[in-house]
C-alpha cells in the first residue's frame, strides 16, 4: 500500500492520532515511518491488528483478553479458585502474574470510576463480578484497584456491590515499597504502611490474619 496523495496520508495520521499517548507530531512521524519501511513490514502491522481483533475475546470468566474461552489461567486446575483478585486492567493482571506470587484467579473490571472523566458505575461490570464471586468455590475477593483517588472510589463501589455475598472481601496492602527508604517516602505512603502494619517475625500466609486479629495497641505514629 502506498500513499496516493496527501489525503490518504492525512487519513493515516488521523487514525494514529486516535491511539492513546500519541499526539499529532508522533502520529505524523509514525505515518511517514510506515510509508518508508518495506511494504510487508507495514502490512504486517495491519495484519496483526486484524488478527488480534478477530481472534481475541474477553474470557467469559475473568474478562481478560484471550484466544480461548475460558482463558488458560481460568482453565488451570492448579490455580486456587477460592480467591478472586479484582484488577482494573489486563495490564494489571499481567503485572501480578509476572511476580508468580499469586496463585488464585482474577476478575478484570476493564475500567475505574472517574467522575471527572464521566466514568460512572455503569462502566464497571459489577453484575458480572457479583455473579463470578457468587460461585460456590469463591471464599475471598481481594480488591486490587490502584492506590489512588479513582482506585479508592472504585474499591468502595466494589465493596458495596459485594456486601450481600458470603465472601471475605480484602484489599491489597499499600505503603512502603520494597527497597525504598522511609526518609524518601511521601506522607501518605508512610501513613498507609502504618495503617496496614502486621505482626513481625514471619511472612504472612493469606489465611493467617484478619483485621480483628491485629495488635490492639495502636499508638499514633507521632509518638516516636
Ligand atoms: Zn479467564
Amino acid at each position: 500500500m502506498t500513499a496516493r496523495g496527501p489525503e490518504r496520508l492525512e487519513a493515516l495520521v488521523a487514525c494514529l492520532e486516535r491511539l492513546p499517548g500519541i499526539g499529532p507530531r508522533s502520529a505524523a512521524r509514525l505515518a511517514h515511518h510506515l510509508l518508508r519501511v518495506p511494504e510487508d513490514e507495514a502490512l504486517a502491522l495491519a495484519e496483526a491488528i486484524a488478527e488480534a481483533r478477530a481472534r481475541i475475546r474477553p474470557c467469559s470468566s475473568c474478562r481478560a483478553p484471550a484466544e480461548v474461552d475460558p482463558c488458560p489461567t481460568c482453565a488451570d486446575p492448579t490455580r486456587d479458585g477460592r480467591v478472586l483478585l479484582v484488577v482494573e486492567t489486563p495490564r494489571d493482571l499481567a503485572a501480578v502474574e509476572s511476580t508468580g506470587a499469586y496463585r488464585g484467579l482474577y476478575f478484570v473490571l476493564g475500567a475505574r470510576l472517574s467522575p471527572l472523566e464521566g466514568v460512572d458505575e455503569s462502566a464497571l461490570d459489577l453484575d458480572g463480578l457479583r455473579e463470578r464471586a457468587a460461585r460456590s468455590c469463591v471464599t475471598e475477593v481481594c480488591i486490587g484497584t490502584n492506590p489512588d483517588l479513582e482506585g479508592d472510589g472504585t474499591a468502595l463501589a466494589l465493596l458495596d456491590a459485594l456486601s450481600s455475598l458470603p465472601v471475605r472481601v480484602t484489599r491489597l496492602a499499600r505503603g512502603l515499597p520494597t527497597g525504598g527508604q522511609i526518609e524518601h517516602q511521601n506522607a501518605s505512603a508512610i501513613a498507609d504502611a502504618f495503617e496496614g502494619r502486621r505482626e513481625a517475625g514471619r511472612r504472612r500466609s493469606p489465611e493467617s490474619r484478619s483485621p480483628e486479629s491485629r495488635s490492639p495497641e495502636s499508638r499514633s505514629p507521632e509518638s516516636r
